[in-house]
Parts: C-alpha cells; sequence; structure tokens
C-alpha cells in the first residue's frame, strides 16, 4: 500500500497570501474608482541590472553554437561563480569555492538541508518567521500537531522576538538540535549585532546544535556594525550553514539563483555520537537530486560580480531603500511606532491598541486603500503588528504615506 508522509497532514496552511489577495481583489471588485496602492508583497519590482540582461543573452547565444554550447553543467554550480562568491561575498572570511553550492534558491536550500536531519530533530525558529522553515519541517513530520489555541506546533520550538525583547531572539530554554536564524530579518526588518549573534554561535557550540544563517537580505545593511555574513562571528563555521540569494539583492526572483555555504569544519553527530562533516553529505545531496542552476542564470549572477554591475544593483537598491525611508518617516509621522526599513526593505510596525493585524489589514484597505501583510501571518508573535514593504514603485510609496498620514484609526 502506499503510505503517504502524514507530515503533509499536519500542515495547518495559513493561506496568508492567498487571503491578502482575495481581500483585495474583493474589495477592488465592490470599489472599482479606488487605486489599491500594494506594499504588502515580499518581491522585487526593479528590472534586472543591463549586464546582467547582456550576459545571460550572450550565454543563450553560447547555447545557440556547438562549440560553445553547454549541457548539464556541474550539479553544485560552476567554478566560475562559485570563485567569485567566494572572493567577494565572503572576502576576509576564508570561504573556499569548495564550501559553496549555487542552487535555484535559498528557500529551496533552507528546505532541502532537511534532508540531512536525523530523525526525531528538535528544531527553533523565530516567531514571526519566514514560513516556509515552519512548514518544510511541518511536511517532514517534525511539527507535531498544530494547536489553534496557541497558533503554534507542539514539537517546534518558538523564539519569539517583539518590542518585548527588543527583537532580539533569547537563547531557547530547551535545547534544540537545528536552529533558523534570519537576519536582516524577514518579516520584522530588524538586525542583530555581532555580540547578539555570538551568543547563538556560542550555543549551538556548547549544545552541538546547528544554525541555519539566512542571509537573503544582507544586501540592505547600511550600519557598519552589523554582520553581513554569520562566519563574521568567531567559531561560527563550525555550527553554522549560511544561505545567499541574488533573488532580493539582484532582483532575481523571477531567474533564480542562490548559494549555499557549507564550510569544510561543520559537523553533525550519528547516534552513537560520531562526528560527521556536512560538506560532503550535502554535495551528495545535491549529487542525487540536483543538476544544476541553469548556466544562464549563472553567467548572469557572474555578471553582478563586475564593477559595472555592482553599480547597477546598488542602484535598484538605493532605490528600494530610500522606498523604506519614506515608509519609516511617514509611518513615525502619522505616530506608529517603527522597526526595520534601514537595514532591511522590510517595515514593521505596532498597530493601535485593540485591534488584531487582520482588522487593521481590513481597515487600513477600506479607508487608505493600501494593502500590507498582516503579521500575525507570520506567527503568534507577530499579532498586534503590520509589515509594509518598499519594494513598490516611488510613486505609490509616496502616495500610499500620504494616505496614511491622512487617516485615523
Ligand atoms: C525572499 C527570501 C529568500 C529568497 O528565496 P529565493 O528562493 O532565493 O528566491 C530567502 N529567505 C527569505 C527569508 C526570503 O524572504
Amino acid at each position: 500500500m502506499f503510505y503517504i508522509n502524514e507530515g503533509f497532514l499536519d500542515l495547518h496552511n495559513s493561506y496568508l497570501f492567498a487571503t491578502v489577495s482575495k481581500k483585495i481583489e474583493e474589495f477592488q471588485k465592490s470599489h472599482p474608482d479606488k487605486k489599491v496602492i500594494k506594499l504588502g508583497i515580499g518581491d522585487v519590482t526593479r528590472p534586472l541590472a543591463p549586464v546582467v540582461i547582456e550576459a545571460m543573452h550572450k550565454a543563450v547565444d553560447d547555447l545557440s553554437r556547438t562549440e560553445t554550447f553547454k549541457g548539464y553543467g556541474p550539479e553544485s554550480g560552476y567554478n566560475f561563480l562559485k570563485e567569485k562568491i567566494a572572493e567577494y561575498d565572503y572576502k576576509g572570511l576564508g570561504i573556499t569555492k569548495e564550501e559553496i553550492f549555487l542552487s535555484d534558491g535559498a528557500k529551496s536550500d533552507c528546505g532541502n538541508m532537511c534532508d540531512l536531519f536525523g530523525e526525531n530533530l528538535k528544531i527553533a525558529i523565530m516567531d514571526p518567521v519566514y514560513p516556509s522553515y515552519l512548514d518544510a519541517n511541518v511536511e517532514a513530520g517534525r511539527g507535531g500537531k498544530f494547536n489553534e489555541e496557541t497558533g503554534k506546533y507542539e514539537k517546534v520550538i518558538y523564539m519569539p522576538i517583539s518590542s518585548e525583547n527588543n527583537f532580539v531572539p533569547e537563547l531557547p530554554k530547551e535545547i534544540p538540535d537545528v536552529i533558523y536564524l534570519c537576519f536582516p530579518n524577514n518579516p520584522t526588518g530588524t538586525v542583530l549585532n555581532k555580540g547578539q549573534l555570538k551568543k547563538f554561535v556560542d550555543y549551538a557550540r556548547e549544545n552541538k546544535a546547528l544554525i541555519l544563517f539566512d542571509a537573503a537580505y544582507e544586501a540592505f545593511i547600511q550600519d557598519e556594525d552589523i554582520p553581513h555574513s554569520i562566519y563574521e562571528i568567531e567559531g561560527a563555521k563550525e555550527v553554522a550553514v549560511e544561505f545567499r540569494s541574488f533573488s532580493k539583492s539582484a532582483g532575481f526572483t523571477g531567474v533564480r539563483m542562490a548559494s549555499c555555504t557549507v564550510p569544510k569544519e561543520v559537523c553533525g553527530y550519528t547516534r552513537s555520537g560520531e562526528k560527521v562533516h556536512l560538506n560532503p553529505l550535502w554535495d551528495s545531496r545535491i549529487a542525487a537530486k540536483f543538476n544544476g542552476p541553469s548556466y544562464i542564470s549563472q553567467k548572469g549572477a557572474e555578471a553582478v560580480y563586475t564593477e559595472e554591475g555592482q553599480k547597477q544593483i546598488q542602484e535598484n537598491l538605493k532605490y528600494y531603500r530610500e522606498n523604506a525611508k519614506i515608509i519609516v518617516e511617514g509611518l513615525k509621522e502619522a505616530g506608529f511606532t517603527v522597526e526595520g526599513g534601514q537595514n532591511s526593505p522590510y517595515v514593521w510596525f505596532k498597530i493601535p491598541a485593540g485591534m488584531t493585524s487582520w482588522e487593521f489589514f481590513d481597515e487600513l484597505l477600506e479607508k487608505a486603500n493600501v494593502a500590507g501583510t498582516p503579521g500575525s501571518g507570520f506567527g503568534p508573535s507577530g499579532e498586534g503588528y503590520f509589515r509594509l514593504t518598499s519594494f513598490g514603485t516611488r510613486e505609490n510609496t509616496i502616495e500610499a504615506m500620504r494616505r496614511i498620514k491622512e487617516t485615523k484609526f
């Protein structure tokens, strides 16, 4: 008999973005004259850098001629790109190309990393959180039952972040085997400094836990004392895997290109306590299940590391940063308490007391015709908060803030 993986039945889908879209659509239908501004979605809108486009055109031409045609490439990606990542993204951190694996997305890598997990591992996630880490683990049976009352899965360790702890997660009391960290954070836009991150590295070393560090938004960091990579922290190479993506930094959400760093030092353990290096395991996992990212995507990503490429992607990042600043200032003027926006494309703010995040969503849509994302959609500790993104157009961002400032909530 074909027995299914019952982890899938445990999944309590919040249908966050589907619900958001449906509500916007319904509102638009009943108010066809209103122009709704959407600042909810975490997707870029600026076109790709011209050097990237050029490199991808050239890559297509390579595929058109017998002499330059490319079939299957190396499963974990071409060295030409791995070398650039090691040289530029990990400058001075001693990461080599053998420790870098290329893929079609950080979301895939975060989920696929679960293949390396032993049975009954305990995972710790931040709350609120990027939903993918949690869902992938629930599907693998590590979530347990969803408790409607608490909004939590029974087997998962939650690390709440809110104004109560200044958006710095505390070290979990119950010791996890795997810790997911995402900084700059989605959805809150908050960051950790080196000292705060070091506590997690030390904790993971003491407890033989693995840290999965999602650095998808590192390109948005502006403050000099904020680490771009977990490997800036002493000892992190022994306990941390890092995810990077070209999605938000260079606008590759539709192209697909990411990298995953598994240092040669990082280890797991067998049930009998023997140390096992993860780098060769991850290499095997990729060889078994993946044939590498597209040659065209890899060529496009390589162009990001040219002088011109760096300049061009910075122009887009600057555009989003300026939007974030407009949102932060607008919300503050409107009387809200605001987080993020400085080192992140996300702005997270406290909604008026006595309202739920969904109630605020409805009011904002009705009164200001602006759509965002309710904080509770990212986890129970997101209740009472709301997320706006800087990925809209300048014009819409300014107009949305004008409307919010005029609205009485
Ligand atoms: C957008 C995003 C990513 C990027 O995922 P890709 O699959 O590379 O597009 C990763 N992590 C977080 C938290 C994100 O918000």
